[in-house]
Formats: structure tokens, sequence, C-alpha cells
């Protein structure tokens, strides 16, 4: 069903989500619905597929975001602290910002400055967006992401949004106890799966391979 849930405005592609079980959750859906996919997604932002947003990166396809953050949810509460690497588009970056409203925090990074600024610049686009930004509640940053962002750490729930090479130690680090990191790790066609990784209460951890998935992988930065 991942592929049939387009729409031709935000409300119907979040409707077709959540009719076809990818939203499960009524704060994943007010959140979802509350941010435009057209200030991110420059060319036909309701299609439920990956699009290219320049740099070899692409915006995620709408039911992954959707699965990014009903897997995060429990440690997306108010006042949460939240890291999404790979911020690309700065999409989900905001996604996550409302749902840990009021109070939550949210640091988005990427290694291409180029992209930094697309986000930011996306962000901006509506009202809510520059409120955001403009007190602070997010932030992009340019950054190495498989080393997290030690600045604002530990947080409640890290978001990687590209194929990591291995289960990098940093990130598993940066996460308070409790806390939830969700990430592709693997390579090539066939080969990449999505790790919900919890650090529980007491630190101990586990974690939990899901399913297949085809991300662009998480690598040094362009010289
Ligand atoms: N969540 C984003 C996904 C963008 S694609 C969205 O839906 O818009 C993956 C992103 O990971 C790209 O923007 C790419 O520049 C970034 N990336 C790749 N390797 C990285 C690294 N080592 N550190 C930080 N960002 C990285």
């Amino acid at each position: 069903m991942a592929w049939r849930s387009s729409g031709s405005t935000n409300e119907a592609l979040v409707a077709n989500l959540e009719r076809h079980g990818l939203i499960t959750t009524e704060r994943v859906k007010k959140a979802m619905q509350s941010v435009d996919r057209a200030h991110y997604a420059p060319s036909m932002p309701y299609e439920d597929s990956p699009q290219p947003i320049g740099h070899s990166a692409t915006i995620s396809a709408p039911h992954m975001h959707a699965n990014a953050a009903e897997s995060l949810l429990p440690r997306l509460q108010p006042g949460a602290r939240v890291l999404d690497i790979g911020s690309g588009s700065g999409y989900l970056t905001h996604v996550l910002a409302e749902l840990v409203k009021p109070g939550g925090t949210v640091v988005g990074i990427d290694h291409i400055q180029p992209l930094v600024d697309l986000a930011k610049a996306n962000m901006a686009k509506s009202a809510e967006g520059r409120e955001l930004l403009e007190s602070g509640v997010v932030k992009f940053v340019k950054g190495d992401g498989r080393k997290g962002w030690s600045e604002d750490a530990p947080y409640d729930a890290i978001h990687v949004g590209a194929a990591a090479a291995e289960h990098h130690v940093d990130l598993v680090d940066q996460l308070k106890a409790p806390g939830r990191l969700f990430i592709p790790v693997g390579s090539g066609w066939g080969g990449q799966y999505i790790y919900v990784v919890d650090k529980k209460e007491d630190g101990s951890v586990t974690r939990e391979k899901l399913y297949g998935v085809q991300y662009v992988p998480l690598t040094d930065a362009p010289s």
C-alpha cells in the first residue's frame, strides 16, 4: 500500500496514508496535516514517492516520513529534544518540531551547506516555520551526521534520513535513557534495513531490525 497513497492536496495525501494504515496515530496525522509538503518537495509534492532535491539527495517518500514519526512517537513528547540527521529538504525536521511542542527542540544536520540553506528557506515559506526558526525551536547545522551533534546531546529521539554503512556508536551514546534511534543501515539494493535502537532507563540497548528500504547513503561530504 506504500505507493498508493498519493493525493491531489496535502490533506488528501495524509488521509490516504491513514486509509492505507501508514499513519495510525492522531498525533502524527495532525502534525503531517499542519506541514504543507509543497514547501519542501519541488514538484509533485503530494505523490507518495521520494523526489530529487539536488546534490544527489531526495526528499523521502511520505510513507517513510509517516513511519519514522510513528516509530519515534513514544519519545516525541512535549519538551523532547530531537536530532534529525540528513535533514535534506527539512520536511521531517518540521514535522518532528510539531510533535514536540510545546517546549521541545529539533536540530537538523546535513553535510551539504546548500541543503542546510535549502531546509531553512523551505521552512521560512510558512509563518509557522519562520516562528520555529526565529524562536530557536528548530536549527539547521552543517556537519557529519555519523558523529551526531554533541553540542545539544543527549536526545530523546534521533532520526537518520540516509543509510548508514554501520551502527555508529556516537549516535547511541548521544541518546538519553530512555531514548530511541530510527536508522536505515546497510548498503546496496536489497541490503538496507530500518533498525529501531532503544536505550532503556537502565542504559541497556536493544536493537530491532524492521523492514527493507532504499535510502541514499550516509557518506563523506563531497569535496
Ligand atoms: N530526511 C531528508 C532526507 C534527505 S536525503 C528529507 O526527507 O528531505 C539524505 C540526506 O542525507 C541528504 O540531504 C544528504 O546530504 C545527507 N547526508 C548524507 N551523508 C551525510 C552525513 N555524513 N552527514 C550529514 N548528512 C548527510
